[in-house]
């Protein structure tokens, strides 16, 4: 059987495994993600080694990346701007390389091997510490000019909303990262995200920006199902809320896209397996 390789790459941790299906990642570990660049990626290459042979491996990361280097670029996670993450694992593991943004990693495992199986549009949005989006369309991820930032879609404030929250994006603002982020809810309600009731007003407000930027990728890419993953999407009763509200919005005009929670465990990762099958080919 062949052996592919996955990283997972976050700001926080980095998550590896092995696979010979994409479907069934293994030797799944995570590693605390260094200041030090080259420390971490001595760490993930000594687990390869340890792990391998692979036949290729495949890499979804936090961003923004550039595609042409393979480098990771503005971040602000300190000593990762301009890190060339993927030459430094192709050229040490001499293996070919899949290299894509971790949204863009997710939107393809839902779409090859969950919620989305068997879709070519689709959409993948992860609400966590930021908000990120990845795009599938046509069966092909989105790169253009670098690739989608949809957390940084631009929102109009949620109605009946009380204070003048004025978001905690440090470039915008008022984006949909500013003001639906896990920090952002944090920032508004002085509890973490995970701390307030189901009932509570915060719920019906963030489900109203979730449920805007459902409707703007609607708009703009028509995908057939939108995937909403990231911790803060860990309340049950999210999902139907911001069905129910882009319902509202979208006014009957357009025929909506599905709205689910992912279906893999590990979606980030198993699109990076999905990445190092490609890459083999
Ligand atoms: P990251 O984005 O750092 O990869 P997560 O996707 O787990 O990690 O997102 C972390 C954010 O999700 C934090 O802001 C946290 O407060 C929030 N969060 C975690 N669990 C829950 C929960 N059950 N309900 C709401 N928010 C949560
Ligand atoms: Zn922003």
């Amino acid at each position: 059987m062949t052996l592919y390789g996955a990283v997972e790459a976050g700001g926080t941790k980095f998550v590896l495994a092995v696979g010979e299906s994409p479907e069934a990642p293994r030797e799944v570990v995570r590693i605390e993600t260094s200041s030090q660049p080259l420390e971490t990626v001595a760490r993930v290459i000594r687990y390869f080694e340890d792990n391998g042979p692979l036949a290729a491996l495949g890499v979804a990361t936090f961003g923004p990346v550039d595609f042409a280097s393979g480098s990771i670029t503005t971040t602000p996670k300190a000593g990762w701007q301009d890190f060339p993450l993927r030459d430094a694992l192709a050229q040490a593991l001499h293996i070919p390389v899949g290299f894509d943004t971790d949204v863009n990693g997710a939107a393809l495992a839902e779409a090859r091997c969950g919620a989305g199986k068997g879709l070519d549009d689709l959409v993948y949005f992860t609400v966590g510490t930021g908000i990120g989006g990845g795009v599938l369309t046509g069966g092909q991820l989105v790169h253009g000019l670098m690739h989608s930032e949809m957390g940084h879609l631009l929102v109009r404030r949620a109605p009946g909303e009380r204070d003048a929250f004025r978001g905690v994006c440090p470039y915008h603002g008022d984006c949909l990262e500013g003001m639906a982020s896990g920090p952002a809810m944090e920032a508004r309600w002085g509890v973490k995200a995970d701390q307030l009731p189901s009932g509570h007003d915060a719920w019906r407000i963030e489900a109203d920006y979730l449920a805007q930027a459902c409707v703007n990728v609607a708009c703009v890419l028509s995908p057939q199902m939108v995937v909403l993953g990231g911790g803060v999407m860990n309340q049950s009763h999210m999902l139907e809320r911001i069905r129910g509200r882009a319902r509202e919005l979208s006014n009957g005009y357009l025929p909506l896209p599905r709205i689910e929670s992912p279906a893999l465990p590990y979606p980030g990762l198993t699109g990076a397996l999905l990445l190092a099958r490609e890459a083999a080919r």
